[in-house]
């Protein structure tokens, strides 16, 4: 089963990006307007697609996708995904609407740093500017009483929005809210540079104030206690940030750092050697965040 109903009006599509499963997923929201949240990866959308069809969603009668940010395991596939929407637009921060519409500097920065996960992701096909909606907070009428609430979260990148759903009282937080691992059921940073913990604290307390029931993470799927589990990903940040700016004081190089956040994160110390083992999230997840935080605690050092 590639889709699941997971709320009232709401549906996972589990995208298997790679072959990988737990890795990816989009929503269907089916008020009187349909929506999906984030394309997902331009390789991933003849899947999303055949779990359309699996919904018996048809393709004509979604009015918009809404993409929590660009990066391609989010937003990468919405120029892709249109081709298949005759009728939809894509809802995206300003900031990141010319990287949908020119997609060019996104590839070759997301090659940089992704390396061959990057061609796993497949490279993003532009967006006609005609057919984006760019918004930073707004409120779409779902039909039956419902709404959808778009908020901007940034801190994990420039231009996060998150989505909030009152069917089920749920948030979309993008990658503003950690990754999060099904079996395991817990959470991890993911802060890439260039990370802004003070933003990101910032807009966990917007997310914290809608006082939402449950998350719905594009990495992966959905989860009670989504308060309990904001405020907690709050001070996971706020220590990665201590061990780091400790760290430095102390003259310690990248390895140590990293070691000292295995070490003293409690939930690191479950999931480090999973991690690892893992294609893609040896290469994405902590090398990534670890160095988001400690580009974030050098400049807050050279600022004070
Ligand atoms: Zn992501």
């Amino acid at each position: 089963m590639r889709t699941q109903e997971i709320g009232k009006n709401l549906y996972q599509i589990e995208l298997e990006t790679g072959g990988f499963k737990n890795l990816i997923c989009s929503y269907v929201l089916k008020g009187s307007k349909i929506i999906l949240v984030e394309s997902g990866p331009t390789s991933s959308v003849p899947r999303l697609v055949e779990g359309l069809r699996e919904l018996n969603v048809p393709l004509g009668d979604v009015e918009y996708v809404a993409v929590t940010h660009v990066h391609l395991d989010h937003g990468g596939g919405a120029g892709t995904l249109l081709k298949y929407l005759p009728n939809a637009k894509v809802i995206v921060h300003p900031r990141g609407a010319p990287h949908l519409i020119d997609p060019q500097r996104l590839w070759e920065s997301a090659q940089s740093v992704l390396g061959f996960v990057s061609e796993i992701f497949g490279e993003p096909e532009p967006v006609p500017r005609e057919r984006l909606v760019a918004v930073t907070e707004g409120l779409l009428d779902l039909g039956g009483g419902a709404k959808l609430k778009i908020t901007e979260t940034v801190g994990h990148a420039s231009h996060n929005l998150s989505f909030f759903e009152t069917f089920n009282n749920g948030v979309f937080p993008g990658d503003a809210a950690g990754t999060y691992f099904p079996e395991f059921d817990l959470v991890m940073p993911t802060t890439p540079p260039p990370f802004r913990l003070d933003l990101a604290l910032a807009s966990l307390d917007k997310l914290i104030s809608l006082h939402p029931s449950v998350l719905y993470y594009s990495h992966f799927g959905k989860a009670s206690n989504a308060v309990r589990r904001l405020e907690e990903y709050k001070l996971q940040l706020q220590l990665w940030e201590k061990i780091a700016e400790e760290g430095l004081k102390e003259n310690q190089s990248f390895e140590q750092i990293r070691d000292g956040i295995v070490a003293e994160d409690k939930v690191m110390q479950r999931l480090a050697g999973y991690l690892m083992s893992h294609r893609i999230y040896s290469k994405t997840a902590l090398g990534n965040s670890v160095q988001g935080v400690i580009d974030y605690a050098e400049q807050a050092k050279q600022a004070s």
